[in-house]
């Protein structure tokens, strides 16, 4: 894969035992030192108008400000340091390089994935949150758009938190869908099945909230059969993937038991979906907090890329997934 990285995203410095650390790309980086076909790729920042594309002014403005003062406690777990403005301008501009890049030809082994920090999917319109400062995907997606490269954007968001932000920022709009898996009842405890948008963007908005200790075959059970029939009649020219690494089992922040090899698995669904669909595939880091397993659930993105074939999984959904996804089924009237 072709992967985005910046040293900016280093300089983001949450602290003592945070842990959304530099340490964390640091980790995907050894991770991915000894592996065939890993290329690092350097892009420019965002600019301030690709952020206000997506986040109001003001919340940009105090932001910045917050940052020239110091930073601080922006909420309990959301830290900003001096070099937090420009770490997180380089953040989303490695998600843009990657939506854009996708969309411009490379696919396979060539396959983008930003690795930025900090990550984005919490961050509102108008409010930073859970980590994260800029929307990455909301950015690259509506950056897409603007320049005409698509019409129409999904994204797919593994991570085990809902991605809230990315919700808000396209809740109504009908040119993004916004598809989330995500442990029910776990931070910020949004993400019901009943939130499938509104006006424009009813039915662009598909969450599957699964209950904690579901793992591989329920993940892939809710790509099969809900997110693929959806995304085929969305019919979109790019599908971001907002993949964070917090579902591991082994995480230390949730009760997910998604193994390294599951990520291998949604990888390739997601790759066949897309080239079924004829839509580009670009990778945007979110979460994942075992330095371990996140390096791991990266190396099994790129490996799944470079010609490895996932080892299917042997067991079978459980029955609350089962009952979500008849939900969703029946809701988008497939
Ligand atoms: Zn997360």
């Amino acid at each position: 894969m072709r992967f985005g990285y910046s040293e900016q995203c280093l300089a983001h410095d949450t602290g003592e035992r945070h842990p959304e650390s530099a340490d964390r790309l640091r980790a995907i980086r050894r991770g991915l030192a000894k592996r065939h076909g890993v290329e690092y790729v350097d892009a420019d920042a965002a600019s301030r108008a690709a952020v206000t594309a997506v986040h109001d002014d003001d919340y940009v403005d105090e932001f910045e400000m917050f940052c020239e003062d110091g930073g601080g406690n922006w909420d309990p777990d959301t830290v900003a340091g001096v070099e937090t403005w420009d770490a997180a301008l380089a953040s989303a501009g490695l998600a843009q390089w990657a939506a854009t890049t996708a969309l411009s030809g490379s696919n396979g082994r060539e396959t983008p994935f930003a690795l930025g920090r900090p990550p984005g999917h919490h961050a509102v319109t108008d409010d930073a949150m859970g980590f994260c400062f800029f929307n990455n995907a909301a950015v690259a997606a509506q950056t897409v758009l603007d320049e005409g490269l698509a019409d129409r954007v999904a994204i797919f968001d593994w991570d085990v938190h809902h991605g809230n932000g990315t919700q808000d920022v396209f809740y109504d709009r009908g040119d993004v869908l916004y598809a989330s898996v995500h442990e029910d009842g776990l931070y910020p405890d949004t993400g019901d099945i009943e939130e499938t948008g509104t006006g424009d963007g009813e039915l662009a908005t598909l969450n599957a909230p699964i209950a904690a200790g579901a793992g591989d075959a329920d993940y892939l059970h809710c790509i099969d059969e809900a997110l693929a029939p959806v995304l085929d009649r969305f019919d979109p020219g790019l599908v971001i993937v907002s993949a964070g690494f917090d579902a591991h089992r082994h995480d230390p922040i949730s009760r997910m038991r998604v193994s390294s090899e599951g990520y291998a698995l949604m990888t390739d669904r997601i790759r066949t979906i897309a080239e079924s669909v004829d839509a580009s595939v670009a990778y945007v880091l979110e979460g994942g907090y075992g330095l371990d397993t996140l390096a791991e659930g990266v190396a099994m993105v790129h490996e799944t890329y470079d010609g490895r074939d996932p080892v299917a999984v042997d067991e079978n959904p459980s029955a609350k997934t089962e009952s979500v996804v008849e939900e969703l089924r029946g809701l988008f009237g497939l």
